[in-house]
């Protein structure tokens, strides 16, 4: 905390990782003479930027980028770019010390990393974007490549940014790198199944937890926060799989249909009109509005999947999730849930996916999509989403293999954060003090 001050997302994420690594350092001390903690918890190098950009009036904005470079023991940089105003070093440095364990999880040689932007995305121009992607991306070429530094999507980062940034790299570098960043459209070196990925990764997650109780997702009711890439791919799956989804979000509040989501019009009103969820119940006057994001953990559900943003779902929704008969919560986000929220849904026997666990199906696919840049090849849509499931197959069995071994049976927090950990862990001794 004194070195990392005012940082109190990271700060959080580090937490919760210490908690968990105690049956480690017990059992093998030796990572406490290489200083493997230490080490790990100061990032390799952060890269802190001016973006100044022009917008459609002729005005001059500048807004603050960042890389934070946080490990490579065990591959290159790989982790999103989010642009929203809340983004600071802290929220960066969180999302960078997750991507290392969760990278590791995925089996797939990446090393962690993230980045971003405090640009609001929201109600800027086509041309807007794309004049700050390009600023951003003028200094950011300088320090990311295909073998160093692979950043991808996060929050207000889509298929669109990734293009600009992209076209921008091409221009800086004057090479087609394909393999410098994931996410991109397929016409251009992206995979197939990316888009779907995390949404897909986490609801296969969700199905492995359930098989564990000789469950299923069939006929469960679902709420899903969010309304952004995560979650529509999530809904989508979920729904596939026979279960009725019945809520969802913006930051602005949740909508209630309890006919199930109608998934098409989420997805024209996000991904094409980019409007509020609110016009949802303008086609489908019997879902309702309510204003307050939070609020839709009050839905009655079977199975919660946040995928909206970090600490979203508190103690006391977790509360209420659980009087109202939750059986699986299944983290899309990044850090979704506080500590004390797990801890509520840890005490009453429901089955709860991490989300370096639940949520790794994206960046895998992004490793996916790595190895078929380099390969210049690309793969079908169908072997893909077959890889991608036997990756949260592994993931699972791997997270509750290291619970059973270091005394947690069942705790899939503290099995995803030593089973991330040990490779990252055994690789940084082998390469000795650096
Ligand atoms: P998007 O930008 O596509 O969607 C984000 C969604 O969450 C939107 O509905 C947005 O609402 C809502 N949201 C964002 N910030 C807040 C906030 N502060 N409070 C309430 N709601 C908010 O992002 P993604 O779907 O890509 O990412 C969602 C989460 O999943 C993040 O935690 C991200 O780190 C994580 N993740 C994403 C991966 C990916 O492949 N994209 C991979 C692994 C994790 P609004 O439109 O109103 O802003």
């Amino acid at each position: 905390k004194e070195r990392n001050p005012n940082e109190e997302e990271f700060q959080q994420a580090v937490k919760e990782i210490l908690d968990s690594l105690v049956p480690v350092f017990e059992k093998e001390p030796s990572y406490i003479d290489h200083a493997i903690l230490e080490r790990m918890i100061e990032p390799e190098r952060i890269i802190s930027f001016r973006v100044p950009w022009v917008d459609d009036s002729g005005k001059v904005h500048v807004n603050r980028g960042f890389r934070v470079q946080f490990n490579s023991a065990i591959g290159p940089y790989k982790g999103g770019l989010r642009f929203h105003p809340s983004v600071n070093a802290s929220i960066v440095k969180f999302l960078g010390f997750e991507q290392i364990f969760k990278n590791s999880l995925t089996g797939q040689p990446i090393g962690g990393g993230k980045g971003g932007s405090d640009f609001e995305p929201k109600g800027k121009s086509d041309n807007e974007i794309m004049r700050f992607c390009q600023s951003f991306m003028s200094e950011l070429s300088k320090h990311i490549g295909p073998d160093t530094d692979v950043p991808a999507g996060d929050i207000g980062v889509g298929a669109r940014e990734i293009g600009y940034l992209f076209g921008q790299y091409k221009k800086m570098r004057g090479g087609y790198e394909a393999g410098v960043l994931t996410g991109k459209k397929p016409d251009f070196g992206g995979s197939l199944a990316r888009t779907e990925a995390t949404g897909y990764g986490t609801v296969y997650f969700v199905q492995e937890m359930l098989k564990g109780k000789q469950d299923d997702l069939n006929g469960k009711t679902v709420v899903v926060s969010g309304s952004g890439n995560v979650s529509t791919y999530a809904i989508e799956k979920a729904t596939e799989l026979g279960a009725t989804v019945v809520a969802c979000s913006d930051s602005n509040g949740y909508i209630y249909d309890k006919e199930g989501i109608n998934l098409d019009t989420v997805k024209r009103l996000k991904e094409v009109e980019r409007k509020r969820i609110k016009a949802y119940t303008e086609e489908h006057p019997n879902a309702e509005y309510h204003e307050g994001f939070e609020n839709i953990w009050t839905i009655p559900c079977d199975i919660a999947l946040p995928c909206a943003t970090q600490n979203e779902l508190n103690a006391e929704s977790a509360q209420t999730l659980v009087k109202n008969g939750v059986k699986a919560v299944a983290e899309g986000a990044n850090m979704p849930s506080t500590l004390d929220a797990i801890n509520v849904f840890q005490t009453n026997d429901v089955l709860f996916g991490p989300a370096k666990a639940a949520n790794a199906g994206g960046v895998a696919v992004s490793a996916l999509e790595m190895a078929q840049n380099s390969s210049r090849i690309a793969w079908k849509f169908e072997e893909v989403d077959a890889k991608l499931q036997e990756i949260m197959k592994d993931i699972y069995n791997n997270s509750v293999k290291a619970a059973e071994d270091y005394g947690k049976p069942g705790n899939l927090v503290v099995g995803a954060n030593i089973a991330g950990f040990l490779k990252v862990a055994n690789a940084m001794v082998d390469q000795g003090v650096i």
